[in-house]
């Protein structure tokens, strides 16, 4: 650390700046679920400064970062004091430090052989305690600084894997009060579509999944958390009665016997090098579970030794977490691309100095748009940190500004389009830049021609991306329709194809003329319209040429649309290029209409506009709409005067309140089975 030579002063001035770093980081990380740092170097500051407080321990005060437990709870919610204290936990990063800290342990019972150990993955989530009195949960609560949390009861009750009362046919007796203490997490794969779903309406996408869990469990908003995909993980627990587990293996058994979900991968091991093969295993496998683990947590077993051994200021002496190195890596930002996508977004891509991560050679990372390459402000030339964001897709995540080129310059975001040089846009209050010409990019035609064959979309088999790429160069399609209109002497004229690939082409164009209406809703790539939002606008429309009359109104009063997307897909059929590329469709002979069954059948609900609310028992509320759909009737997402029925299941909304004062019908869930039966 090169402490030589330096002056009390200047040591204190050191403690106090990384103090004061540190507290800035707890903040972002914990009060705004948005680090700017990757865990990697907080890990550093942290460490650095315990060093400094263990050489010159008479300048440790109550309030430093490292005595105490990281998160200030925060103001939106109703605080509560925790009945017993949580703690956070040191750290150990190498194997040497788990003997260590074995060894420590040892010290205190001198007779044993060996100590027990049990072993967890630590899932790097936000942790919580859940209270249930006489089986009942009655109060759920963050950590905040361990002895005050946030009051987040109502968003916890949303997670269906958190037991509203406890489940007592496996146990003689429920006990009087017990506290569930536990990691809430997001699954990695539900992160990723979250993420996906923000990118597509241009909102700042999660970090990783870890922020993407804890800003969900910490909505003020409860309908928000229940829309999120939450999971949990019990690994402690506190219980008041007579039947106390004694060991922490023990313990969990009890929680899973109640109804909590515990991890199974875990282990109870013998000795030491038990748990180095147990954290050396999980290392390499742990990319392959759905959720994000950051090390292993290692518990003394026995419970009454964990009593003896006790806590210090922050953590427990009889438990640590063993830290996977970092999958964070430092190279070199060769350059930025900037691409232009189907729907004219600009994202910006970091060509980076190949370097291995996580089991991976990357050599490009995602820069997402201009407010991220500004708020890194990351230059070419930078040495920059990569990660794999959700242990996937790699990111930059910070610059290492002490090597820096003296002579950098800040990035200059493009105003132009790369492919057609046309001016780029930016709306208020969007993150995303566009380019404004839309039928004469080449790159955006690529993208939606990939977007058109593509799986949910067309379905086309066989047109690949540099089949498209030909198409283009040699101006045979300037818009999807122009590939329904394709000949085999066109499709030959292309480089190297034979005359039976050319015909499964024209016939795999062909067959994907009479695809379902959202797959063609889908195709069109209306800005804001993924797969998802195809299949609810194919709900309640028949036609393109009954969407194309909709209005803005009718559109955002749909359960799942939103004003953005309302207005976008009214923009989208104002565009005079796209009105005649489904003219040429329809002359193609694509179908543009949806035969549903509702045309054929009776249709004993025509006219009848229809709300749901609440969940209702014998089905899922799509399937509800589809009959109401299929037997004439339409559904919105709010009562209004026009509305005739609101059918209400169990918790309804504040939808069912305005059709009490609106007079309108309320239906519960028998009487509507009864009208659609
Ligand atoms: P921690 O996350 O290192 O460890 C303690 C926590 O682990 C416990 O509170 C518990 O919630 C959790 N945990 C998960 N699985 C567990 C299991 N099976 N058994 C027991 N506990 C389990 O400690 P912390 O105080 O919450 O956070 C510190 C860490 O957070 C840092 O090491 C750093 O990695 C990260 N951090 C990063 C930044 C940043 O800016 N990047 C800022 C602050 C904190």
């Amino acid at each position: 650390m090169g402490l030589q030579g330096l002056t009390k002063q200047k040591i204190e001035e050191k403690i106090k700046d990384l103090r004061d770093k540190i507290n800035y980081h707890n903040y972002l990380y914990y009060a705004k679920d948005t680090p700017e740092i990757p865990d990697s170097e907080y890990d550093r500051l942290f460490n650095e400064l315990k060093e400094l407080e263990y050489l010159y321990p008479e300048l440790i005060t109550s309030d430093s970062p490292t005595q105490r437990v990281g998160e200030v709870p925060s103001e939106k919610f109703e605080q509560v004091k925790h009945k017993y204290r949580l703690f956070s936990l040191d750290n150990a990063y190498s194997q040497e430090d788990l003997t260590d800290w074995y060894n420590r342990i040892q010290k205190t019972f001198p007779n044993e052989k060996a100590i027990e150990l049990f072993c967890e993955l630590k899932i790097d989530g936000l942790a919580i305690s859940l209270s249930y009195e006489k089986g009942i949960f009655t109060r759920g609560a963050t950590r905040g600084d361990g002895k005050t949390g946030e009051d987040i009861t109502v968003n916890l009750k949303t997670i269906k894997t958190i037991p509203l009362k406890l489940y007592s046919g496996e146990v003689a007796e429920i006990p009087e009060f017990i506290e569930a203490r536990g990691e809430v997490f997001m699954p990695v794969s539900s992160f990723e579509k979250l993420n996906e779903k923000r990118r597509q309406t241009g909102e700042q996408e999660f970090a990783n999944p870890r922020n993407a869990g804890s800003g969900s469990v910490r909505q003020l908003d409860s309908k928000i958390t229940s829309e999120r995909d939450l999971d949990i993980f019990v690994y402690a627990g506190i219980i008041e009665g007579n039947s106390n587990p004694t060991t922490h293996k023990d313990t969990l058994e009890l929680f899973k016997k109640l109804g909590f979900k515990t991890n199974p991968q875990s282990r109870l091991c013998k000795n030491i090098q038990e748990v180095i093969d147990f954290c050396n295993e999980w290392q390499e496998k742990r990319f392959e579970l759905d959720y994000a683990t950051d090390g292993v947590v290692i518990k003394v077993n026995d419970i009454r030794k964990q009593e003896e051994l006790g806590f210090t200021s922050r953590a427990p002496r009889w438990a640590t977490a063993y830290k996977f190195p970092p999958e964070e890596v430092i190279t070199t930002l060769l350059d930025i691309e900037i691409n232009t996508g189907r729907t004219g977004a600009i994202t910006p891509v970091a060509i980076l100095q190949p370097i291995k991560l996580a089991g991976t050679t990357v050599s490009r990372a995602s820069l997402h748009n201009a407010d991220e390459i500004e708020r890194l402000d990351v230059r070419i030339g930078d040495k920059v940190w990569v990660k794999k964001a959700a242990e996937i897709i790699p990111k930059i995540i910070g610059v290492d500004i002490s090597q820096r080129w003296a002579l950098s310059q800040p990035f200059k975001y493009p105003e132009t389009c790369p492919s057609c040089g046309a001016k780029l846009e930016r709306k208020e209050g969007e993150v995303i830049t566009y380019c404004s010409n839309l039928a004469g990019c080449k790159a955006q035609l690529q993208g939606w021609l990939e977007y058109w064959v593509s799986r949910g979309a067309m379905d086309i088999d066989g047109v690949g991306d540099s089949l498209v790429a030909q198409f283009i160069e040699k101006e045979l399609i300037k818009d999807p329709a122009d590939l329904y209109g394709l000949t085999m002497e066109d499709v030959l004229s292309l480089d190297r194809l034979a005359e039976k690939s050319a015909l499964n082409i024209i016939n795999a164009i062909n067959s994907s003329k009479i695809r379902p209406l959202a797959n063609l809703i889908n195709a069109l790539g209306i800005k804001y319209v993924g797969k998802e939002t195809a299949e609810i606008v194919s709900q309640n429309f028949n036609s393109i040429e009954q969407l194309k009359s909709a209005s803005v109104e009718e559109l955002s009063s749909i359960d799942g649309i939103g004003e953005k997307t309302a207005q976008s897909i009214v923009k989208y059929f104002e565009n005079q290029n796209v009105l005649s590329m489904l003219k040429k469709l329809e002359n193609f002979g694509v179908k543009l209409e949806e035969e549903k069954q509702k045309t054929i059948g009776e249709q004993p609900l025509a006219g009848k506009i229809f709300v749901l609310t609440g969940t209702l028992e014998s089905m899922e509320r799509n399937k509800a709409a589809d009959i109401i759909k299929k037997l004439g009737g339409k559904i919105t997402g709010s009562v209004s005067a026009k509305t005739s029925y609101v059918v209400v299941g169990e918790n309804p909304g504040s939808k069912y309140e305005k059709a009490l004062k609106l007079n309108v019908t309320i239906l519960n869930e028998n009487e509507f089975l009864k009208l659609i039966s």
